[in-house]
């Protein structure tokens, strides 16, 4: 399955502020997260973002 940026995510696991709806703001070798409840950033390789998200 293929991401693209813009498009919303959830995460297996929420974000301390509670939310986990994420934004995606980057896709490539590492993927770029912004929170949707707090506007966090995060950034994670591939790899590890495909496990992540629901
Ligand atoms: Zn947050």
């Amino acid at each position: 399955m293929g991401y693209e940026v813009g498009q919303i995510v959830k995460t297996k696991k929420k974000h301390p502020c509670g939310s986990n709806e994420w934004e995606i703001i980057r896709v490539g070798v590492d993927f770029k997260f912004k929170c949707l409840g707090c506007g966090h950033i995060v950034m994670l390789p591939r790899e590890k973002a495909l496990k992540i998200i629901k």
